[in-house]
């Protein structure tokens, strides 16, 4: 069981809906850091530990910048998360960069910043060398795809039919390429799981890859200066669940270390991680207001956010827990679809969900905020970063909540003329 806490009060909201009109996702710093800490403390039985906080998750500046304060890099895939990065600060080796399929600009851009350039491909050790000025970079890491050896998960589904990383056999070869080309530090990445609340699922991937560095220590004499487990941590988005708990992760980990790694001659090797979801997903929250309701076949709430907003439920059929301020007490007496407004029937917050009586705001047009604020818990990864302008809807802004209790607004909501801003206007009279 964990408790699904909101950090406002109903009277909060209410004043901070008057300075910012629904739907906003909130994020609480306080909150976040805790985690971050906590995180930190767990993994300091390593030598050496760097999370690279993956930045598709929750790609603000604002949040990024709060996470390097606590000790985070990040890891990014695109220009603009290595720009992202940039921009809060975060530099060189701070930086991974997990390219796959990537375009020759981005790499540049990467090996500019000193970023860890992550491989995903056998080839891309010779086509990096052509493109990269100057040549391939001292630190190389490769990623490797662990195939029939790693059962998958249904978001990421199974390593053996997933695009990404180099073959057991390819990972050998290419260590031994690039020791060749005079790379001189190796790293090994891995990212097999999405969301996944298994701590033995992790801990034998961590065997998997440690069994690995001692091979390729072996096979070709290089010592690895760094593991990296990558994301797929999960979080207990439903009540009933269970978050993984990052002492008995980082712990049963070290115990493989020491069993593996250590007698092999590795002791030094640092653990990198690139947790995304557990990172910021629980302390996001995408705060919206039920505006209609409507009985039909079935009753359904339905709410000035849609899945342009957060479109896992219609995704993955994601459960995200959703609650009520001011309702925390009252029974839920009614089911209800809750959706959003968009022309996709998918386009649902939570089915046949039990909640408190809710009131929306067409019920009182005189008082638009009569209308009860919804809750969407644990949106705070994956959320606002997957939301998209399809049937023209405008992506909601970003708040953050300080720890001394004021807010700070950092992303505004998307306007109509964000939404025009690609169009030609000369095209238009071309036809004319
Ligand atoms: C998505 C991703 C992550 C983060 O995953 P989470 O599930 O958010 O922790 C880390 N590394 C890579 C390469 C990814 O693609």
């Amino acid at each position: 069981m964990n408790i699904k806490n909101f950090p406002l009060s109903k009277a909060q909201l209410d004043g901070l809906a008057e300075r910012y009109p629904t739907p906003f996702y909130l994020y609480d710093e306080k909150a976040l850091r805790e985690n971050a800490r906590r995180i930190i403390k767990a993994f300091s039985v390593f030598p050496s530990y760097k999370e690279h906080f993956a930045v598709k998750a929750l790609p603000n500046p604002v949040i990024l910048k709060i996470l390097a304060a606590e000790g985070f890099g990040a890891d990014c895939s695109s220009l603009a998360e290595l720009l992202l990065s940039d921009m809060a600060g975060i530099k060189g080796e701070d930086i991974i960069f997990t390219a796959n399929e990537t375009p020759a600009r981005e790499y540049a851009e990467a090996r500019k910043l000193g970023a860890i350039i992550n491989l995903d491909d056998f080839t891309h050790i010779e086509y990096l060398e052509r493109i990269l000025e100057p040549g391939l970079p001292d630190l190389i890491s490769c990623r490797y795809n662990p195939g029939p050896l790693k059962a998958g998960n249904a978001i990421i589904g199974k390593p053996e039919e997933a695009k990404y990383g180099f073959t057991r056999r390819q990972l050998i070869e290419g260590f031994r390429l690039l020791k060749r080309k005079g790379v001189k530090r190796f790293g090994l990445h891995t990212m097999v799981a999405s969301n996944e609340l298994s701590l033995d699922y992790h801990l034998e991937t961590g065997r998997l890859l440690f069994d690995l560095a001692v091979e390729i220590k072996n096979k070709t004499g290089i010592a690895l200066e760094f593991v990296n487990l990558g994301g797929g941590l999960g979080i207990p988005y439903r009540p009933e669940q269970e978050a993984v708990s990052w002492e008995a992760l980082a712990g049963g980990l070290r115990k493989l270390y020491d069993e593996i790694l250590t007698p092999a001659g590795l002791a030094g090797l640092a653990i990198h991680t690139e947790y995304g979801r557990p990172v910021t997903g629980p302390y996001g929250w995408l705060v919206a207001r039920a505006i209609h309701k409507k009985e039909i076949y079935r009753n359904y709430i339905g709410l000035d956010a849609s899945m342009a907003d957060l479109m896992r439920p219609a995704l993955y059929g994601a459960y995200h827990h959703i609650t009520i301020p001011g309702k925390e007490n009252a029974p839920a007496a009614e089911t209800y679809d809750v959706v959003g407004s968009l022309c996709e029937n998918n386009d649902k917050f939570a089915v046949q969900r039990k909640l408190p009586k809710i009131a929306v705001a067409a019920e009182n047009p005189a008082d638009p905020q009569s209308g009860d604020f919804v809750v969407i818990h644990d949106a705070g990864a994956h959320g606002r970063a997957m939301g998209f302008n399809y049937n023209g809807k405008l992506r909601c802004g970003e708040l953050l909540l300080r720890p001394d209790g004021s807010v700070l607004q950092i992303r505004r909501a998307e306007t109509i003329d964000d939404y025009f801003a690609t169009l030609e206007p000369g095209a238009l009279k071309e036809l004319s």
